[in-house]
Parts: structure tokens; sequence; C-alpha cells
């Protein structure tokens, strides 16, 4: 078989998460309310009615915008997508043709060595094309003999986001994904629940012969809620078209569904094109316009990236990639995490192996916010700094955190009130260990006949003697003393 590549576009749609739709007033998110009960005459349609532009849509749209460096246009336009289905009342769709919010931009992938063929990991470069506002439409299902419709979606505000060309791989796309979800959640600006509809992907796929840049014709599969399903969707559907590309049929112009119980592509139709839509301005909406006053106000306090974040804590605090991807992942952890290697003057790999290993479990178990712990970053540092320092064990210090943050009491008032503190004092300890070896003769004697493996038993004897308060580094040289 020839050498092929694939090359893949996505289109997504992003359900921004502002309080009332986007051209009327009714709530956008209606997750949990029951079928037409969030609707009003402009959303669904009624003659006589007029649509008003909800300013937070465009707010938060431009926020999108910025992260992904694509330029906003001082005016963009509303236009009519026309088609009929059955859960679009209005026989239209609002939504911007050829004069979108924003143009252009870039998001820089992490691919992970582990999707690298090479198994080296890369960064994988893509470009946005375009950003545009649209309203969504309602839901149809079936019941039985019945069809039936919910609109309770019209009019919920989204945001379409349309990359070029330029994925290769499905793993490449799942990437893609799974980093616009994250930094959606991070913007604060959608929920970004494939699951739940408010990040849904259409993907284009073509193959080409590598190293050829041409770009063949492309089908285009619908319907696939969630990232692993995207990624199976393109692992098929680039098999299928190299198959067929070897037998001699010619790829045509598809758009295919994803059906999520047999895990196969269905042709759904011939795609339609543009002029299908009989695109014309909005009527009822003007222009529009974001000065540069206004975009400098909506972009105050705009935060640092993800990415970008996950880079920098590589170089600021000499993080491995791994651990600069977990503490990325979401923005509070990321904050926490900052804030505490600033507030401690050891090695930040130290504070990045608490909060990976026991404080991010905690987190996770409790369902907790780390912005809003009595666990604060500070005391968090001076933790790490009281068991740096031999003022407690390791041991005492992880069995700390969780009463930390019940308390909000600081580590050191804590290890005081209940006399934490390690017991450093070389008699005390030479006494437990004696005491431990008098009592034990058994274990002695065998210990001499070479079973070595006991130290660790008898360093554990002498630890509960001493309540878990000894220098562990101290038991077990002066155990060897007496044992020997
Ligand atoms: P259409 O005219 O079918 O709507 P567009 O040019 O608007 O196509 O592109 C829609 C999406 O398809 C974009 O994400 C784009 O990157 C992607 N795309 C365009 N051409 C190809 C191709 N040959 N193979 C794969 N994806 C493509
Ligand atoms: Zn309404
Ligand atoms: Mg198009």
């Amino acid at each position: 078989m020839a050498e092929y590549e694939a090359v893949i576009g996505l289109e997504t749609h992003i359900q921004l998460n502002t309080r009332s739709k986007v051209f009327c007033a009714c709530k956008a998110d209606s997750w949990e309310d029951a079928p037409n009960t969030n609707i009003c005459p402009v959303c669904t349609g009624l003659p006589g009615v007029l649509p008003v532009f909800n300013k937070e849509v465009a707010k938060k749209a431009v926020i999108l915008a910025e992260a992904v460096h694509a330029a906003v246009q001082p005016v963009s336009c509303f236009d009519r997508k026309n088609y009929f289905y059955p859960d679009l009342p209005k026989g239209y769709q609002i939504s911007q043709f050829d004069m979108p919010l924003a143009r252009g931009g870039i998001i820089d992938l992490p691919i992970p060595a582990s999707a690298d063929p090479a198994g080296k990991g890369y960064t994988c470069r893509v470009r946005i094309n375009r950003l545009h506002i649209e309203e969504d439409a309602g839901k149809t299902k079936n019941d039985g003999q019945q069809r039936l419709v919910d609109f309770n979606r019209c009019g919920v505000p989204l945001v379409e986001m349309v990359t070029e060309p330029d994925l290769r791989t499905a793993d490449e796309a799942a990437q893609y994904l799974i980093r616009l979800r994250q930094l959606l959640r991070w913007l604060g600006i959608s929920d970004a629940d494939m699951e739940k509809g408010n990040l849904r992907c259409d993907a284009n796929v073509s193959i080409r012969l590598k190293g050829s840049d041409v770009l063949n014709q492309k089908t285009e599969i619908k319907n696939v809620n969630s990232i692993d399903a995207v990624r199976d969707a393109i692992r098929k559907e680039i098999e299928r078209q190299k198959r067929d590309v070897e037998e001699g049929k010619t790829i045509e112009a598809w758009t295919l569904e994803w059906d999520e119980d047999t895990g196969t592509l269905r042709k759904m139709r011939s795609k339609e094109t543009e002029a299908d839509y009989r695109y014309f301005r909005e009527p009822d909406l003007l222009p529009l316009e974001i000065s540069p006053e206004w975009k400098a106000e909506i972009l105050v306090g705009f935060p640092e990236g993800p990415l970008e974040r996950r880079l920098r804590f590589m170089s600021d605090y000499k993080l491995p990639k791994y651990d600069a991807d977990i503490l990325t992942l979401e923005r509070g952890l990321s904050d926490y995490f900052e804030k505490t290697a600033k507030a401690y003057a050891g090695e930040t790999k130290k504070v990045s192996n608490w909060l990976m290993n026991d404080v991010l479990r905690m987190v996770n178990d409790q369902g907790l916010n780390p912005a809003e712990m009595k666990l604060t970053p500070e005391y968090l540092a001076e933790l790490i700094s009281l068991v740096d320092a031999g003022t407690i064990n390791i041991t005492t210090g992880k069995a700390l955190l969780q009463q930390i943050n019940e308390s909000g009491k600081a580590p050191k008032a804590l290890v005081e009130e209940q006399g934490l503190a390690q017991v450093t004092d070389d008699s005390a300890i030479r006494a437990a260990c004696q005491k431990v070896v008098d009592t034990n003769p058994n274990e002695v004697a065998a210990f001499k006949a070479g079973k070595e493996t006991l130290m660790g038993w008898f360093v554990g004897q002498v630890m509960r003697e001493m309540k878990g308060k000894a220098d562990a580094k101290l038991v077990a040289q002066i155990l060897k003393e007496l044992l020997s």
C-alpha cells in the first residue's frame, strides 16, 4: 500500500455559559428543565418579535478569541442561515457568515510521547480559521411512533470555532479537544462538557499521499459526543478512505454520522453547499461593533493560559513536563501550586510532589476547591519546611494535612499543641531501641542468623514505642549498632 497521511480540520461548537440566551431573556442553561419550559416568543420565532443581542455573549467570545490569538474584527455582522428542520422554529438560524467575530489564531498543542509514533512527543501548531457567534437549535427525539421536539435549547449562545486542516492524526484531533476543553474551563466561559452537548465537534477528514500538499475531497463526521468517540471515528474514517482509494474508488463529499452504540460511521447525506442556505444579513440586528476601548475593558484581568503556564512552570520552577501538565490541568490548582512555591524556600519539585501525591488526592476525594481550602498555600509551605528541618517526620507531616484543612490551624501550632515534634535526643531513642531488642529475643536471633529484612520490623517497633515521633534514620543507625 502507498503511504498516506490524513488531513483533518475540526469545527467545534462551544456553548457559552451566559445566564440568558443570545437574543432573548430566557435562561441559557436548561439542562435540568422539562421540555419546552424555558422558551419565549423570541426563541420560538413567533411573528412580530425582535431579537436583542446579549452583550455577555460578545464578551465571552472575545475572551476566547484572545486566548487563541485570533484577531477580533472591529465590526462583525449577523446573518440568517436558512434551512428547514423541525427543531428550528424560525426556519433560519441567526449566525455570522462573511463577517465573523474573529479571524485567524493558533493553538500550540503538546502531543504526548504516547501519541507520537516516534515515542518522543512534539508540538503541533493548529491554525484557527475563524470564530463566529450563532444561536443553537432545539432538539428532537423519537418516542415510540412519535417524533417529539424540545425548543429549550433554541437561542442558546454558541461560538463556532473552525481550524485550518492542520491536524494529521486522530490523536492530534483528540488532543485538540482535550486542550480546548481545558482552556474553556480555565477561562470560565463554558462548562465544555461533551456529554451535555456544550462542546460539540464535527471532524473533516481526507487523506493524501505522504509528502504531498494537495487537499483532497473530504468527508464530515457529525454527532460525536465524547473525545474518545472522535478519536475512534476519525481512525475508522481514515482506514475506510485508504481502503477505498486503494480499490480505485473516489472519495465523495459525504456527511457521516457516528453511531455510538455500534461504533460505526453511517452516511447521512451528501453534503449541502453554502448556496443551499441562502445566507443573507439579519435585518433585525445591528452590526456588532467592538471598539478598541470595549475590547480593552473586556480583557481587563485576562489570565495567562494553561499551555503558556505549563511552559512557564517548566522553565521558572524547573518542573518536569509530567508535573507541569498535571499542575496546570485546572486553574485553581495551578494558582495553588504557584503560591505554595513562592512561599516555600526549598526546591519547588518537592512542592509539586506533595501536591500531586497528597493534596490532590484530598482535593479529589473530598471535592475541594483549592482556592477555598483551609490548608492554604502558606500553611503547606510551612508544613513542608517543618519536615525539611526534621522537626516532624514525613509520616507525621502527611497525617497533618487533613487536620490543618479541618481546623484551619497553622502547622507549627498543631505540632506544638499535640507534641508531635520529632525526638532527636540520642539517649531517648537509644533507650527505646534497647527496650525493643531486649523484649524480642527470637527476632534478634533470627536477625543475627542472617534474616536482615527484619530491620524494617525493628524500626517499626521502635517508632511505635516512640509514638511515631523518632527520627527514623537515627533509629536505624542505633539499631544496627545494637544488633551487630
Ligand atoms: P466546507 O466548504 O465544506 O464548509 P471549509 O473550507 O469551510 O469546508 O472547511 C470546513 C472544515 O474542514 C475546516 O475545519 C477545514 O480545516 C476542514 N477542511 C477543509 N478542507 C479539508 C480537506 N481537504 N481535508 C480535511 N479537512 C478539510
Ligand atoms: Zn426565549
Ligand atoms: Mg464551511
